[in-house]
């Protein structure tokens, strides 16, 4: 029987408590604070009921787990993708709970989702699931209680979706409960490519570390949506060639390295790879084993597994998803040498930025995309720089060092804050 409830669906859950069993036993955490830690504070299950395009009613299942907030209110994003369950919701709530005290946001971890292939929905059917959805979980969401924010499968649209809804219930505009919205209704300047940026903030920052010069560096993106398309880019503009891309039907690969403005004119226009020139198909299998300096996995999790591990051949491992190497595949890469920069300190670019929009809707003044710029770059190259330190000190690899970092503030404030009643 499993221990509990979010373990019965999902191998991600368990890869999660995996990684922060290792970190609890290698700081002996309090063993009260490590029960706890273990399972989210909340968590709600919603039927969403949609009237279709043709008329019918069809029901979705959504979530909202809220995993900490003992640094204040939750913060994370909405999924909507087919394999969504319980299980993974809580997984991806509790790397936001560490994620956020990693890099100093005044945040605990939460996570939302809807299990649905939005590429079935019509616009009109995504709006209904987005307004029902916001609906059903509206008790455990506000500007001070938790904040949802786009992820896979879902984007600004959905975000003001959901703004609207909630402030319709309220009576008034409410731009501070939901991050990532677009900029005329209290979005932030930089929100968009934030975690692209940020995961080449912290690749620059291992360059450095390592001794590589990014003009001879070059790079392979698996996930051509929010995050690894910005990621692609930005890679680019620092000089590094990019040989490879992918999205959900396969990727596409140029030993010239690819001209990414023109990929992206391509890619908004067609929604696709297909008909850009000078180019070789390749699956995204191969692509993920493609020799390179720096691999960014920036879409789903466990692709990176004890199966194909062994032949990973990047000097840097750069994690814009969330969770793409299991802890078994963790090991192997270790072992063989590659620099990993764990998900919750490369892809934590776009919380950051997501607190910057909500700090400038609070205080209703808004910021230059050169001053977001700035801001992220000091808190992501400090927060790797603490994380590179502890790794040093502890003789332990960075995964475990920003997980032993994150969980360490989120036990000094329960420690404070004593339990409740
Ligand atoms: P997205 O929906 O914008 O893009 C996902 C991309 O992955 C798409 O290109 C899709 O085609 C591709 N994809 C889907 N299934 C795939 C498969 N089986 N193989 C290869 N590619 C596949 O999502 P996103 O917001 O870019 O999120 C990507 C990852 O980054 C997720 O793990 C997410 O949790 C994480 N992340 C996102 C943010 C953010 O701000 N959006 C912040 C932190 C972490």
């Amino acid at each position: 029987m499993p221990e509990n409830l979010y373990e019965l669906d999902s191998p991600t859950y368990r890869m999660a408590v995996a990684q922060f069993e290792e970190a609890a036993e290698c700081m002996n955490l309090d063993p009260n604070l490590r029960e706890r830690f273990k399972v989210p504070r909340r968590a709600l299950v919603v039927s969403i009921p949609i009237r279709m395009d043709n008329g019918r009613v069809k029901v979705f299942q959504g979530y909202r787990v809220q995993h900490d907030d003992s640094l204040g209110p939750t913060k994370g994003g909405i999924r909507y993708h087919p394999s969504v369950t319980l299980g993974e919701v809580a997984a991806l709530a509790m790397w936001m709970t560490w994620k956020c005290a990693l890099v100093g946001l005044p945040y605990g971890g939460a996570k939302g989702g809807v299990r649905c292939n939005p590429a079935d929905l019509s616009k009109n059917e995504l709006q209904r699931l987005t307004r029902r959805y916001t609906a059903e979980i509206l008790p455990l969401i506000g500007p001070e209680m938790d904040v949802p924010a786009p992820d896979v499968g879902t984007n600004a649209q959905t975000m003001a979706w959901m703004m609207d809804t909630y402030s319709m219930q309220k009576g008034y505009s409410v731009p501070g409960v939901v991050t990532g919205k677009p900029i005329p209704i209290g979005g932030s300047l930089g929100r968009e490519e934030a975690t692209g940026r940020g995961v080449v903030y912290t690749v620059l920052e291992a360059m450095k570390h390592l001794k590589l010069d990014p003009s001879k560096a070059t790079a392979v993106v698996q996930g051509f949506g929010n995050v690894g398309s910005h990621a692609a880019r930005i890679l680019s503009e620092n000089g590094m060639k990019v040989l490879a891309v992918s999205d959900s039907k396969g990727g596409i690969h140029s030993p010239k390295g690819l001209n990414l403005p023109r990929l992206l004119e391509h890619y908004a226009a067609h929604h696709s790879f297909a008909g850009f020139p000078d180019i070789s198909p390749i699956t995204n299998a191969e692509l993920l084993e493609m020799p390179c300096t720096v691999l960014v996995p920036a879409a789903l999790s466990e692709v990176i597994t004890e199966k194909n591990a062994d032949r990973i051949q990047c000097r840097i491992l750069a994690e814009g998803a969330n969770g793409p190497t299991t802890p078994t595949a963790d090991k192997i890469l270790t072992d063989r040498g590659v620099f990993i920069i764990p998900d919750i300190l490369a892809n934590a670019g776009g919380v950051t930025v997501s607190y910057f929009e909500w700090v400038q809707d609070l205080q209703q003044y808004f910021w230059k995309e050169k001053e977001i710029h700035e801001k992220l770059y000091d808190i992501l190259t400090s927060a790797f720089q603490r994380v590179l330190a502890l790794s040093q000190k502890k003789k332990v690899g960075m995964r475990l060092a920003a997980q032993m970092h994150g969980i360490e503030k989120i036990a000094q404030a329960h420690l404070a804050r004593g339990l409740y009643p």
